[in-house]
């Protein structure tokens, strides 16, 4: 195959790729490959965010059957009554409460347009 130049995946300016990387180079320069880098890990991570999150909330299940913390570092804001969802329903419900109540606040925290 011909060695010939062809466009940047980014900014879309026809370059001439080094001739090491026959036909694997996709963009034009360093800050090129840094945005094509970038781009790539933030579909990877949007691709795999459930994935995540579900792994957190079992790990933070497990590191609590595990060796509970004493209720005093428990706490969040607003401070959730889980001494009593952990005597009524056991450890598993609380951590998935806790959970639930923190991505609420930080949903609500990200989306509550600031006062001027
Ligand atoms: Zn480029």
């Amino acid at each position: 195959m011909a060695y010939r130049k062809r466009p940047c995946s980014i900014c879309h300016k026809w370059f001439l790729p080094d001739a090491r990387q026959q036909g694997r180079q996709r963009t034009c320069g360093p800050a090129c490959r840094k945005e094509l880098h970038r781009r790539q890990c933030a579909a990877l991570n949007k691709k795999n965010k459930a994935d995540y999150t579900n792994n957190y909330l079992a790990k933070k299940i497990e590191m609590a059957l595990a060796q509970p913390p004493p209720p005093s570092e428990q706490r969040t804001k607003p401070t959730l009554p889980i001494d009593v969802i952990v005597t009524e329903c056991g450890i598993k419900p609380a951590v998935i409460v806790q959970y639930l109540v923190g991505r609420i606040m930080d949903h609500t925290r990200n989306n509550t347009p600031r006062p001027p």
